[in-house]
């Protein structure tokens, strides 16, 4: 009944069939951004992954329930278990409120993906919003053995885990190495091994998140509002997991942990994890000086950047590599993606005008058929694009007269279009949406001129009914010095 869709699971490091476990219903948890920054290209590349997967699953019938967490307390720098928290370091030095700088990132975070054309997920939870269930979920932590307290903190006792259950599942890391990484560098009397994770940090005076407990005054571990609100709205066990490359340690690894300590067995099926973006070959880091926002790349705003890219090729631009693959950013790279992409939508307005006129073949069956094998190894968009690529030459050579094609092919070389560049990869024109606006304008300067003619012979009745009828659609117009004014109301 379904496509049979193989993906990467990173805890098994092989392809998998995917088979979900109540089908036709998908439980994906995508772990989303601390919000204390504004968005850049490794949000958009995790953000559009997802997007792909989520709907992909949906176009070959899955039922998804899509959960993408907000971080907003908790999340340390470097990471950590001590330093200070992301958002409140910001709030800090921007004399705001913590929950001011979540709000304001956050509402960045939906506008900017929201024009990659990333839909939103089925839920979005907040891990300030999910404090009670921190709490009990450490309770049972406690209740399995696997934690202590220390000096108003509780920290996950890995020692006695790892004596049950096997540590390093995900990461393939062994407890030993962490060790003697860390035993220099954290100095911290208050675990008992360096190696143990915060489940709860007692607040200091300065720390303002802050929320009573059994262990006082504090804020939860990073990591364990993702097993919290996974296992809460996803279920005990569920289908999917995602996040970028860089979670897996340590987050994803204690994620697992902690899930399997309160339940005896990993709450997660198919963990997937998507590469990062590097810029002209090195790693994005704002130390370099090479760190792209998604506002900077809309706007052309940035020292590496020649001009502005528009939200829809830098959506084309991530979706011609692999997910798993690393993805060079760079100027030309991205300016090729542009010429491509026009070529697709070029292809795409002439094929509604395309006339049947031959015998049926096989070359558009196949060419579907091959890109649901390129989707079905494990999500491979840059293989699929190649596919599109060969049905906008068919396309070509269908207008320019060199083949034909039957009625039949042609339904299916417009559903290759429909289901995989707008369903699938989620690509729309902006043009036509610019032209559409243009249209608009245009049609409400012949209603003005009708307006002003009509009251120059004082036919106040139809200039008001203009007036009204406009109102009615929800736009307001208005005489202004300069001519006339409207808008949107
Ligand atoms: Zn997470």
């Amino acid at each position: 009944m379904f496509q049979p869709l193989k993906l990467y699971n990173t805890i098994n490091r092989e392809l998998e069939e995917f088979q979900p476990i109540h089908a036709p219903f998908v439980g994906m948890y995508v772990c989303g951004p601390t919000v204390y920054g504004d968005p850049h290209l490794g949000h958009a590349r995790a953000a559009i992954t997802y997007d792909l997967l989520f709907r992909y699953l949906i176009h070959i019938g899955y039922k998804v329930r899509y959960v993408r967490n907000i971080t907003d307390v908790g999340h340390l720098e470097n990471d950590a278990d001590e330093g200070e928290d992301k958002i409140i370091k910001k709030a800090r030095l921007e004399k705001i409120e913590p929950m001011e700088v979540v709000q304001y990132y956050l509402t960045r975070y939906h506008d900017f993906i929201g024009m990659l054309n990333v839909k939103p997920p089925s839920i979005e939870p907040q891990a300030s919003g999910h404090i009670i269930e921190q709490i009990q979920f450490i309770e049972k932590i406690f209740e399995a053995g696997f934690a202590y307290e220390s000096n108003g903190s509780v920290y996950f006792d890995l020692l006695a885990y790892s004596k049950k259950y096997s540590y390093g599942e995900i990461s393939g890391r062994k407890l030993d190495d962490l060790l003697s990484n860390t035993r220099e560098l954290d100095g911290q009397d208050e675990k008992r091994n360096s190696f143990d994770f915060a489940l709860w940090k007692k607040a200091g005076p300065e720390h303002i998140m802050r929320w009573p407990s059994p262990w006082g005054v504090g804020f939860p571990g990073w990591h364990l509002e993702c097993s919290t609100m996974g296992i809460k709205y996803l279920g005990e066990v569920f289908d999917i997991h995602g996040g970028g490359m860089d979670l897996i340690f340590p987050h994803h690894e204690c994620e697992l942990i902690q899930s399997k300590a309160i339940l005896g067995h990993s709450s997660v099926n198919y963990w997937v994890h998507n590469n990062m973006f590097t810029i002209d070959g090195q790693k994005m880091s704002k130390s370099l000086g090479n760190f792209i926002t998604l506002d900077e790349l809309f706007t052309g705003s940035h020292k590496l950047l020649e001009r502005a890219y528009n939200p829809v090729s830098i959506r084309f631009f991530i979706l011609q590599a692999h997910y798993r693959s690393t993805l060079d950013f760079s100027n030309e790279a991205i300016q090729a993606s542009e010429v491509g992409l026009q070529k697709i939508f070029a292809a795409m307005k002439v094929l509604p005008g395309l006339i049947p006129t031959g015998p049926d073949q096989e070359f558009a069956k196949e060419l579907q058929q091959r890109c649901y094998d390129a989707m079905n190894e494990d999500l491979n968009s840059a293989v699929l694009i190649a596919h599109i690529f060969d049905a906008v030459r068919f396309v070509n050579s269908i207008k320019d007269g060199s083949r034909t094609i039957s009625s039949d092919d042609l339904n299916i070389l417009k559903d290759i279009f429909k289901s995989f560049v707008t369903d699938v990869l989620g690509l729309k024109d902006e043009a036509i949406t610019s032209s559409n606006t243009r249209l608009i304008e245009g049609l409400i300067n012949i209603l003005q001129a009708q307006r002003q003619d009509a009251r120059l012979k004082k036919d106040f009745q139809t200039s008001d009914k203009i007036r009204d009828e406009l109102s009615n659609l929800g736009v307001w117009i208005k005489d202004s010095k300069e001519g006339f004014e409207w808008g949107v109301k």
